[in-house]
C-alpha cells in the first residue's frame, strides 16, 4: 500500500490523472521539477505530482484486468513524458521519500515549470 485507501476512490483517480497530465502540459522543453505539497490533506496532496502518481499506481494494483489495462495505457503515456521532462536525482536514495518508486527519483524543488 502506497498511500492508503483514504485517497483511493473514483474521484481520486480522475483527479490524479488530471493532475499528472496538467503537470506535463507545461509548454516548452525546459525540465520540470515536482514539488512537495504545502499540506497533506486530501484536497492538497495532489499538489505534489508524485503523490498523484502514487495514487494511480495504487489504483492500478486494485483494479480488475480490463479497466486496469485502460488506465495503464494512459498512465504509461504520461510516464514516458514525465521521464522526458524531469531529471534524474543522483541522490534520490538519500533524500527522497520512497526512493524505491522510480517517479520519486527525479530532481524536485523550485517552482514547478522551472
Ligand atoms: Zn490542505
Amino acid at each position: 500500500m502506497l498511500s492508503g485507501d483514504y485517497y483511493v476512490c473514483p474521484g481520486a483517480t480522475d483527479g490524479a490523472l488530471r493532475r499528472y497530465r496538467a503537470f506535463l502540459q507545461a509548454p516548452g522543453r525546459r525540465p520540470l521539477y515536482p514539488q512537495d505539497a504545502e499540506c497533506s490533506c486530501r484536497g492538497c496532496s495532489l499538489d505534489d505530482v508524485r503523490h498523484a502518481r502514487d495514487v494511480l499506481e495504487e489504483v492500478m494494483q486494485q483494479l480488475p484486468t480490463w479497466p486496469r489495462a485502460q488506465l495503464e495505457r494512459q498512465v504509461r503515456e504520461l510516464d514516458a513524458r514525465y521521464v522526458e521532462r524531469t531529471l534524474p536525482d543522483p541522490f534520490a536514495a538519500e533524500r527522497q521519500w520512497r526512493s524505491d518508486l522510480w517517479w520519486r527519483c527525479r530532481l524536485s524543488g523550485g517552482r514547478e515549470g522551472g
